[in-house]
């Protein structure tokens, strides 16, 4: 996979790259990541990439000319490929372990870091294929909500995660939240781990695990279960939490 940022902050994304499962993913040459700051491709003899904005009104506005000629110039020149051009901005569809799903399966991706008030509407209308929100709540910039875009889809990418580490039973991944997790010691102040745990009995074990992941999913996040297809067994225990709960 190709990825593409267009920011005015490139040394922003040094340490996410070169840190942790984004860089061994490059070391393995899963993916490539460069950073373009779009200044360069400002054509106004002070490279402003801003303007106020028309009709008036606070902050400044990027201007499309510089972002549209960036995207160009990263765009392959064949045909057929087709990158998603990713605006990151507070007004856009809520991102979701699905979507990051969706983008892992791309083969390029540019994504677009705004700054200032906003964008020029043109850029939104005509050229993007993607506006993403990290969350209902207001950046400085979109580099950030960049890095935690890519951070979620590389690890998705094959040969990025260990088998022991695989995304396969993340919260969200199967529906669901994860169950929760020990590791030794057994006692730790008083506090114990469940003796399911360390029965040796992973029929028993699997089961507590589906269990407690439904109950923490059914207490922390019910809005989940509405997409979520139950089995019977899992229909019981839901029933009986309902109970419990009256
Ligand atoms: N005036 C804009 C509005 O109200 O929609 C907010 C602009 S914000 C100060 C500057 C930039 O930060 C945005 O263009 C976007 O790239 C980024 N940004 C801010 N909040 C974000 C969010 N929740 N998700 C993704 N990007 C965000």
């Amino acid at each position: 996979m190709k990825i593409d940022v267009l920011t005015l902050f490139p040394e922003m994304f040094s340490g996410v790259f070169g840190s942790s499962i984004l860089k061994k993913a490059k070391e393995k040459e899963i993916v490539q990541y460069q950073t373009v700051n779009f200044r360069d491709f400002s054509d106004s003899k002070h490279k402003t990439v801003d303007d106020y904005p028309y009709g008036g009104g606070a902050g400044m506005v990027l201007k499309a000319q510089p972002i549209f000629d960036a995207v160009e110039c990263l765009k392959e020149k064949k045909a057929s490929s087709k990158p998603r051009i990713i605006l990151l901005c507070p007004q856009g569809e809520t991102y979701t372990q699905k979507k990051a799903e969706e983008l892992a399966k791309e083969d390029h991706l540019i994504f677009i870091c705004g700054h200032y008030e906003g964008y020029d509407e043109r850029i939104r209308e005509h050229l993007v294929t993607d506006e993403i929100s990290i969350g209902d709540y207001v950046l400085t910039g979109g580099e950030l909500g960049a890095m935690v875009v890519i951070d979620s889809v590389v690890r998705l990418l094959p040969g990025v995660l260990g088998n022991e580490d695989s995304p396969i039973t993340d919260s969200f991944s199967t529906g669901l939240l994860e169950h929760p997790q020990y590791t030794r010691p057994a006692d730790f102040r008083g506090m114990k781990v469940p003796d399911v745990l360390l029965s040796g009995n992973h029929q028993h074990i699997d089961e507590w695990r589906e269990k407690e992941s439904l109950r923490r999913t059914f207490t922390r996040r019910k809005d989940l279960l509405e997409h979520y297809r139950l089995n019977d067994k899992q229909k019981k225990w839901l029933k009986e939490w309902e109970a419990e709960k009256k």
